[in-house]
């Protein structure tokens, strides 16, 4: 059976609603533990059903926005989606109170418990009208961005129709394309401003009317974090800043050196090259087989995982007209089947969806036949360890696509991974002070987020941009408006790549068992018992950090970046 084959009939809401009251009274009146355990399945069974109809809605929506079926249907499951949630959050509420507690948790581990406890935490139907507030506020940042109407070149353009010019090998197309984006920002400082005051207000009054203090902890139990906290992660930025935000620096330096700039300004930060970036040598379907051979010579695990992909067409890999932007991988339950999407353009980037996309599709496929939907993603920041270290995995078979770049993607994948964390760092502690000073003012706002660009970023020069130079490049970073606390996630898997990175190079058997054993544990197990399983450093353990980057440095330094 392929993708088109799948089917998709719209859900009954009423019927689902009523089929669903019906099993929670039954699991409540449940009179033996295998009585309960048997409708605890068909309540997966029922979750299951509406979690595939609603993920071949949006990935079909997604593949054609032309397709008016589809559309419609995107509109119903956006309006049905809160229904299901309210759903599922009955469910928690029951299995958190079952008198069979103890036989449920020997059967399926204590993990779904915590997380059913975590999910209770962040959710009361007082805070319905403001949940959905903070949903307006976050479509109207992504409509604000999207509103943004560019001259450049002749041209009306949005923002990412400017990423080509501002990543311009020519300094001076930089310089104009970078002072044109920063054009829309300036004009549109109030709303920006306007829309995260709100944003930040209305998570703050949500928090407290859930009991917390503030919207820290309940924006961490938002994520599913059952075993680190706060005091954790800032512990953690104290480590990057100790031992990368020195290493980056020296980076930094290096680069100015290699494009013979002495004055690097923002503009010049992510051209790594003179002679240009690394690019794939060979069309679409070229690269797509480049991507096969290599996981068939991988393992054995991979070459299954890739071939299924491939004869059951679970991969929409190339731009098309109507396509939506970006890329991603989802999975569609009920025929345990990951999918990917993406819009190859003939950069480095194409080899990267067969490697960092791929690498989610071949973790979720691993754990496929969990039963419980929980089990079957980790919290995000284990999903980002299994795809950014397939990337690395993967570096065996990058003259394939590289050809003569290939030392160029080497040195550019690893220097870019690590010039990436102090930035990671910087969004999260910007997080930290807003949240945790929810009266504060924009102008306050940009105040702490220049200090601590001051802190991490010390080489960033504005060049004297307005807004920029005052505090007000956060307003880019949208995982800051839609999904607080989010972004720290990304960090802590690059280190941990890191780290299999290099085992995988003096061991690579050992290190490939683990990654498998870590995509087959799935969502089983919190973020700091995965890493158990996996025998990766924990990030959060001072010295971890500076551990893990010492492989990663000699690496760096014994390439002459000037030849590239
Ligand atoms: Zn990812």
């Amino acid at each position: 059976m392929q993708f088109k084959d799948f089917v998709y009939k719209r859900p009954d809401m009423d019927q689902a609603k009523k089929q669903f009251d019906g099993l929670i009274e039954r699991f409540k009146t449940a009179e033996s533990f295998d009585q309960q355990d048997g409708v605890l399945s068909e309540i997966v069974d029922l979750r299951n059903h509406f979690e595939t109809m609603a993920t071949l809605v949006s990935t079909r929506h997604s593949i054609d926005t032309r397709d008016a079926f589809y559309e419609k249907e995107n509109d119903f499951i956006d309006e049905n989606s809160p229904v299901y949630e309210g759903m599922v959050s009955e469910f928690y509420k029951v299995l958190v109170e079952s008198d069979f507690k103890d036989q449920l948790k020997d059967k399926w581990g204590q993990h779904i418990f915590n997380l059913a406890e975590t999910a209770l935490k962040t959710f009361d139907p007082v805070i319905i009208p403001l949940l959905q507030e903070e949903n307006k506020l976050i479509s109207s940042y992504g409509k604000l961005k999207a509103s943004a109407k560019i001259d450049f070149e002749g041209e009306e353009r949005n923002l990412s129709q400017m990423g080509p010019f501002v990543q311009s090998k020519d300094r001076e197309v930089r310089i104009r394309a970078s002072k044109a984006v920063n054009q829309f920002y300036i004009a549109h400082e109030q709303d920006f401003d306007q829309i995260y005051d709100k944003l930040v207000k209305t998570r703050h009054e949500i928090a407290t009317k859930l009991g917390f203090d503030n919207f820290v902890e309940l924006g961490y139990a938002r994520l599913d974090r059952t075993d680190y906290n706060a005091k954790d992660v800032a512990a953690y930025r104290q480590q990057v800043y100790d031992v990368l935000v020195p290493l980056s620096q020296d980076l930094r330096k290096r680069q100015s050196k290699r494009l013979k700039i002495k004055d690097m300004k923002f503009y010049d930060e992510s051209l790594d090259f003179l002679t240009g970036n690394p690019t794939p040598k060979g069309d679409p379907d070229w690269i797509i087989a480049q991507g096969q051979n290599m996981y068939k010579e991988m393992s054995e695990e991979t070459d299954l995982f890739f071939r299924e992909m491939m004869t059951k067409d679970l991969l929409d890999l190339t731009a098309k007209k109507g396509k939506q932007g970006g890329g991603y991988c989802t999975f569609i339950p009920e025929y345990k089947a990951p999918f990917i999407f993406s819009n190859f353009n003939g950069t480095s980037g194409d080899v990267d969806v067969l490697t960092h996309e791929a690498g989610h599709a071949f973790q979720v496929y691993q754990s496929r036949n969990y039963k419980l939907p929980e089990y079957i993603w980790p919290t995000l920041e284990a999903c980002e360890i299994h795809s950014m270290s397939m990337e690395f995995f993967a570096w065996p078979w990058m003259e394939s696509f590289f050809k003569e770049d290939v030392d160029k993607y080497f040195y550019s994948h690893l220097n870019g991974a690590v010039l990436f964390i102090p930035y990671g760092v910087t969004v999260d502690a910007f997080q930290h002070f807003v949240y945790e000073n929810p009266h504060a003012t924009p102008d306050e706002r940009k105040a702490a987020w220049k200090e601590l660009e001051a802190k991490f970023l010390p080489h960033r020069d504005y060049d004297g941009y307005d807004l920029l130079d005052r505090g007000g490049f956060w307003f880019r970073q949208s995982h800051i408006f839609q999904v607080p606390f989010y972004y720290i996630d990304y960090t802590l898997a690059q280190v941990c790549a890191f780290d299999f990175w290099h085992r995988s190079r003096e061991d690579r058997t050992h290190a490939w068992q683990d990654y498998l054993n870590l995509c087959k544990a799935g969502g089983s197990q919190s973020f700091v018992n995965l890493l158990k399983v996996a025998n990766l450093s924990n990030p959060f353990e001072e010295g971890s950090i500076d551990k893990i980057i010492k492989p990663v440095k000699a690496f760096l330094d014994g390439i002459d970046d000037e030849k590239l």
